[in-house]
């Protein structure tokens, strides 16, 4: 398990991960065999050594806190997550610039929310799914029919209320969530409307297919909104240089 010590005369704080005693094995960017590079990781030790008689403290990350604007599979990205000492908040910085850099990780004064921008039906997804699944075939207009409404269903909906699908979207603002099972029931009405017979039977079928980890599940899309608190603490970089501009962060 990762821990972070946060040194509360300087206010600065080092991630030290399992492995911080051995170096770090990374690929070069042009990633032949031959190119791989050594990494020192005696960063810990650095640490210590430059916080010697000073007030160490153990931070615990606080789960499902972590936020950033780019995919998990980028490298180089500025990501957030917050961690506590118990008492009091943190929020952490987590960066690096270049992608043969080791991580980097920044107090800063200041807060942040995630806030849903958009909820929305998987709509390309749907149809080709109908498409390929549904015996007897359905036409166009059945099927633009079920998008219209199942977009319906999904309006104005919020995804508080709703159960986040835990399987990781690759992008941590994106959020996957099942509808709930009023919308189901509602949802599988009026598909009687648009369906009969063996049709409706199928789909009935495909929603239940769905439903859970399936086309179906709602799209949700957040932006992270970044507080300014009122006296920000001194040494750390403020909440407010760090929107906009990801790249002026931490120079
Ligand atoms: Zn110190």
């Amino acid at each position: 398990m990762n821990q972070i010590i946060r040194c509360k005369n300087c206010d600065a704080i080092i991630m030290k991960t399992p492995f911080d005693q051995y170096p770090e094995y990374e690929l070069s960017p042009e990633g032949s065999f031959e190119d791989f590079r050594m990494i020192e990781k005696d960063d810990f030790q650095d640490f210590l050594i430059l916080h010697h008689g000073h007030q160490l403290e153990n931070l615990k990350i606080i789960e499902d806190s972590f936020v950033s604007e780019r995919a998990y599979s980028e490298p180089v990205k500025t990501s957030f997550f917050k961690a506590t000492n118990g008492k009091d908040k943190f929020v952490v910085k987590k960066f690096r610039e270049k992608i043969d850099e080791p991580l980097k990780y920044q107090l800063i004064s200041g807060d942040y929310s995630l806030q849903c921008t958009t909820i929305e039906i998987q709509e390309k997804e749907i149809s080709k799914q109908l498409i390929n699944e549904v015996k007897p075939p359905l036409s166009q207009t059945q099927i633009a029919a079920f998008l219209k409404l199942y977009r319906h269903v999904a309006e104005d909906i919020d995804p508080k209320a709703l159960e986040r699908v835990s399987e990781e979207s690759p992008h941590p603002l994106e959020i996957y969530y099942k509808m709930d099972d009023l919308r189901l029931m509602y949802l599988l009405r009026n598909c009687r409307n648009i369906f009969k017979g063996p049709q409706y039977s199928a789909m009935e079928e495909f929603i239940y297919r769905h439903k859970d980890n399936g086309v179906l599940l709602l799209k949700a899309t957040y932006k992270i909104q970044f507080t300014e608190i009122a006296k920000p603490e001194k040494k750390r970089v403020s909440v407010a240089s760090l929107m906009g501009k990801e790249k002026m962060v931490g120079k």
